[in-house]
Order: C-alpha cells, then structure tokens, then sequence
C-alpha cells in the first residue's frame, strides 16, 4: 500500500484527520499547528519557514500520478448572486451565508469521494464573528491558503490601483507605499490566520491571475519568500473564451487546452515555486463570457482528462460565491471527483502543496542534471 504524507515534515498528524483512501494510495493531510509561544514572539515567518522543511519521499510516492487540485477561493465576487452586484469590489471578505455553506458543503462532498479542496481566504473573513465553519474545513484536513486581506492587486503601482475600497476610502493607506500596502495585507492575512484558526496559511495565491505569472517582478518573489511562502499561484495563462452568450466554437476549447501547456508548476530563479491555475476559471467562463454550464463541464472535462493521460496537473480555480449561483448542484466538483477516481491509480487529488513539492524534487533532479536548468515540468 502506498501512504502519501502531504504536509510540513515535522508537523504532527491529527487524530481527528483521518487517512484519505484515493485511487488506492493513502494520503495523510496535515497542517502545521502554530506554537502560540513562537506565534507571540513574532516570528510567524521563521515558524512557517522552519516547519516547511518538506520530505523527498513523498515527492517520489507521487511522481508518476496526474495531480488534480480543487482549489475554492473563499471572497465575494461582483455581479453575484445577481448581476449589477458590485459592492463586494469594497468587501471582498464579507462572505454571505449562502456562500460559507456552498464552501462547507463542498469540502463534503469531496470529502466522500475521497479527496480534499485547497481553499484561499481573503483575511478580512476573519473580522466575521464566527469561523467555525473554517475551522471545521481545516479539521477536515483541507487546505487553506492566504489570499491577501483585502483581495489587492499585487501587481498594483497605486494604492488606489491596488483596491476599490482604497480609491474609495484613501485615508486607510495614507501615506503608505503601494509596496507597503500590499505586504502588510498578506502579512495581516497570516496573522488573522493564525489567531482565529490556529494555522499557518498553507500557500499564497494572488488575487486575479498574470499570464506571466510572477516573472516580472522578482521583487514579489523575494517579498512572498521573506513571508515565509515557499509557492505561489499566481499564473493564469491566455486563451481564447470566444462571443459573450454564444456556445464555444471548437477552436475555444482547443485554446483552452493548449493553454495547460502554460499551466504547469515550475521554480523562479529566486526559489520561489510557482503553482499556477488551469484554464478555464468560473468566473472567466460565467461571469466575463456569460457560459451554460454544460460548456463549462465540457471545458473542464477535457482539461482533466488531458492532464490525467499526460500525468500532468490541474488546478481547477473557482469561488463559492459565483458557482452557488451558476452550479447549485455542484456537478463541476463531483465531476473531477469521479474523473480522477475513475483512473484508479494514475491520479490523485491533492493540495497545491502536493504540486509544489513535486514541481521542488523535479527541479532538483533538473539542476543536478543541468546547472542552468530551473523549470520543473
Ligand atoms: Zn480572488
């Protein structure tokens, strides 16, 4: 029997998280519990650094599998559930009720069929009176990942560019750097993090995707490193989404599945690994191109199936807030579920965590091969 331990190498398992059975491979999920003492010295950082420590041997259990990743970031989305819905752009972290129990229910359902969802909070969920219900996800054995606080643009030269809410509300970052700005929005995302779940954030994703991911700015390489991140998912490669309102031709699923090629984890040269999302994204499908479901399920199908053949990796990207409203019946999720169980032991569903660490070990072989190499797959 293969056992799969995905996680930190010296967190300890809980006992309230059992072993998952997936495609005949145990695969034991932890997070790391953060020593308050060390929390309350303040160095968060270091913490998650040292207990990052992953092991090559589980790299290796999942070397030859197609990694499959259901990945929900937790924030509100404009133009839900109705259209015209624009306040969230101000509140992104104000998760409504219908939305937290879309998330839950979720995290059960893949549960069952033996898997496990990556979820990316936006901080300010933390200001709500009660996270339980995150907590329980996180019992569970279920990722959460640090999405900022205030769903800024990373990438932002403004301050007012970063946020609505600061174009809107300016003397909340007064005099602040825009760089300022945006680390202490991941950094207080980290903090909230801790104090309310008791967790370290399980990796970063940046609010919106760069089809060139974090190349350009090995700045926010370094930045996202100096927080403690060893990955980030950041990149969201281009393809075509043909008319608004108009079933995709052929060639639109065909760009979608040449964009995957685009998708694939890899390390910067500064170490960072980058986890990137796979086309095409709930809201890009729905929201931007005004999609039926079935053209999404179609989409997502084909994307999978590839990866599983190819044993590639896929990271399905979707919210709660926009898939309550156009997949209540959560066919999208139990798909994936039963595409990955149905190829028995050539995939697995896993946490970015699982790519990441993959995507290091590859690297290493790599470079030990060639010295200028630094992609992963
Ligand atoms: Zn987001």
């Amino acid at each position: 029997m293969t056992v799969v331990e995905i996680g930190p190498a010296d967190a300890v398992s809980s006992p309230r998280e059992p072993a998952l059975q997936i495609s005949g491979i145990t695969v034991r999920p932890r997070q790391t519990p953060i020593n308050r003492r060390t929390f309350l010295a303040g160095s968060v950082a270091a913490t998650m650094g040292a207990a990052a420590s992953w092991g090559r041997g589980r790299a290796a259990a999942l070397d030859n599998k197609a990694l499959i990743a259901i990945t929900l970031d937790l924030e509100m989305s404009r133009h839900y559930p109705k259209r015209g819905m624009m306040e969230w752009d101000y509140e992104k972290g104000n998760l409504d009720a219908d939305t937290k129990k879309y998330a839950v229910e979720a995290g059960r359902l893949v549960k069952e069929r033996g898997g496990l969802i990556h979820y990316f909070c936006v901080g300010r969920v933390f200001e709500q009176p009660d996270v339980g219900w995150l907590k329980g996800l996180a019992a569970a054995g279920h990722r959460i990942g640090n999405h900022t606080y205030d769903h800024v643009n990373v990438k932002a030269k403004t301050p007012a560019e970063a946020q609505f809410r600061f174009a809107r509300a300016p003397w909340l970052v007064r005099g602040k750097p825009v760089q300022q700005i945006i680390r202490e929005n991941i950094e207080t995302t980290t903090i909230a993090m801790n104090g309310r779940l008791g967790i370290a954030p399980d990796g970063f994703r940046t609010p919106g995707g760069f089809s060139d991911g974090l190349d350009d700015r090995p700045d926010l390489q370094k930045m996202l490193l100096d927080l403690g991140f060893k990955w980030v998912s950041s990149r969201y490669p281009a393809h075509l989404r043909g008319k608004e309102k108009e079933e995709p031709t052929p060639d639109v699923y065909a760009s979608i599945i040449a964009a995957q090629a685009r998708a694939r984890p890899s390390v910067y040269p500064s170490g960072l690994i980058e986890v990137p999302m796979n086309p095409i994204s709930d809201v890009t499908a729905f929201r931007t191109t005004f999609w039926k479901l079935d053209y999404f399920l179609k989409a997502i199908r084909m994307a999978v199936e590839q990866a599983i053949e190819t044993g590639a990796t896929f990271d399905f990207l979707a919210h709660p807030s926009c898939l309550l409203v156009e997949d209540p019946r959560f066919e999208t999720i139990k798909l994936i579920c039963d595409l990955v169980n149905k190829a028995s032991n050539r995939a697995v569903l896993v946490g970015l965590d699982a790519f990441a660490e993959r995507a290091r070990a590859r690297a290493g072989r790599e470079l030990s091969r060639d010295p200028r190499a630094n992609s992963a797959e």
